[in-house]
């Protein structure tokens, strides 16, 4: 497994490995860019097949957060962590105590919060050895769970792809056809219904389904999601969706929805962008969730979260704008406009200053 050579290292500025045999910790963080402000990107834990695929997740997961974090507005840059192992049967007390000792051997470069695989109740764990965790306020009424606020800013970004599309931003006849009935999955789905969709929604958990289906979604099988006959396709699951297999036969003139690295590769936008289907980038319209999480490190509020999310709308807008103008992909005029904003004058990404 060589760091450097991976087609996903993109100059990161650090990337480091630990492994702890006394609690079985296997685990990378990553921190791609801190020209804009400390690392901050979520801890997941999940069950690679190889090493190799977990330093690819976490290298492109890390450089995702940088150009989300630059879109959102935040002075923050990207990082991300992986622990490798299955969440069911592999997490204890140890390993997450050993998780928070790594995080802090980095003194604040990286700061953590959970993700697909943690929780909340994690992040308290290495909360008690590291005060380099954020996601974890104890506020009554404002803290924790950032997805209520990613779904919000999901939500806004489908109104701001129609609006664009077909110049009313409402969804009252509007069909959603949404794989991944989770935390954010099922908070988009409340907000869609009221909103007067109709929504489509698949997963491969039964429990989750079964929650959708009583939020009034319609289930379909999971096989059928990108074909369905929809104006949306929002995907809320994993990455890679759009893919090889999927890109030529997704029937939606929109995607958009929660899940990170959409694309399995940068063509497979161009080619959604050929095929006349509007792509609302996943590390913009996503951003909910690190907007949410800064604030409650910032400690700010409830209010300053969802006034900085609802600023999603008009960044999308912008981008399908400035990317129907240039007859470019949305995802490659977001990245530029990610780029305006961390790199350096003289285009340099590596100096870590953050501490
Ligand atoms: P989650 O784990 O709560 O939900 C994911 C759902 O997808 C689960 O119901 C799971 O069963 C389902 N799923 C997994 N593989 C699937 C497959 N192959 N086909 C269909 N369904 C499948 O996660 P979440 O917090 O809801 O996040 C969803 C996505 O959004 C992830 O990609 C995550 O990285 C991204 N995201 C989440 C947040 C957040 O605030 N939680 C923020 C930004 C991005």
């Amino acid at each position: 497994m060589s760091t450097v050579n991976s087609p996903s290292f993109d100059n990161h500025e650090l990337v480091v490995f630990r492994e702890d045999p006394k609690s079985g910790l296997k685990a990378i963080i990553a921190i791609h860019n801190t020209n804009l402000g400390p690392a901050l990107g979520g801890c997941r834990m999940y069950a690679y097949a190889n090493d190799g695929l977990a330093l690819d997740d976490v290298l492109r997961l890390s450089r995702g957060m940088t150009y989300k974090s630059a879109l959102a507005g935040l002075p923050l840059g990207g990082g991300k962590s992986v622990i490798i192992g299955d969440p069911a049967t592999h997490k204890s007390r140890e390993l997450l105590l050993a998780m928070g000792d790594f995080v802090d051997s980095l003194g604040g470069k990286y700061i953590s919060a959970e993700d697909s695989g943690t929780s909340v109740a994690d992040m308290k764990v290495l909360a008690s050895r590291t005060a380099h965790v954020s996601g974890i306020n104890n506020q009554q009424k404002y803290g924790g769970d950032p997805s209520p606020f990613t779904a919000h800013g999901v939500y806004l970004g489908i109104l701001a792809a129609l609006r664009h599309r077909r110049g009313r931003g409402n969804l009252s006849g509007v069909k959603v056809a949404l794989q991944g009935a989770g935390a954010v999955g099922r908070n988009l789905i409340s907000l869609l219904k009221k909103g007067g969709a109709t929504v489509f929604a698949s997963d491969v958990n039964a429990v989750n389904l079964a929650q959708a289906e009583a939020l009034g979604a319609e289930i379909v099988d999971n096989a059928r999601i990108t074909t369905l006959d929809a104006d949306v396709f929002s995907p809320c699951a994993m990455g890679g969706i759009i893919n090889d297999d999927t890109v030529d036969v997704i029937r939606a003139e929109i995607v958009a929805g929660a899940a990170n690295n959409q694309l399995a590769h940068p063509e497979h936008g161009e080619r959604l962008r050929q095929r006349g289907i509007l792509y609302a980038p996943d590390f913009v319209i996503n951003a909910g969730g690190i907007i949410d999480v800064y604030m409650q490190r910032a400690n700010g509020n409830q209010l300053q979260s969802e006034a900085k999310t609802k600023a999603i709308g008009d960044t999308l807008t912008a981008i399908f704008v400035r990317a129907d103008k240039e007859e470019k992909g949305t995802a490659v005029i977001a990245e530029a406009l990610a780029e305006e904003r961390f790199l350096l004058p003289d285009g340099q990404r590596a100096v870590m200053r953050a501490s």
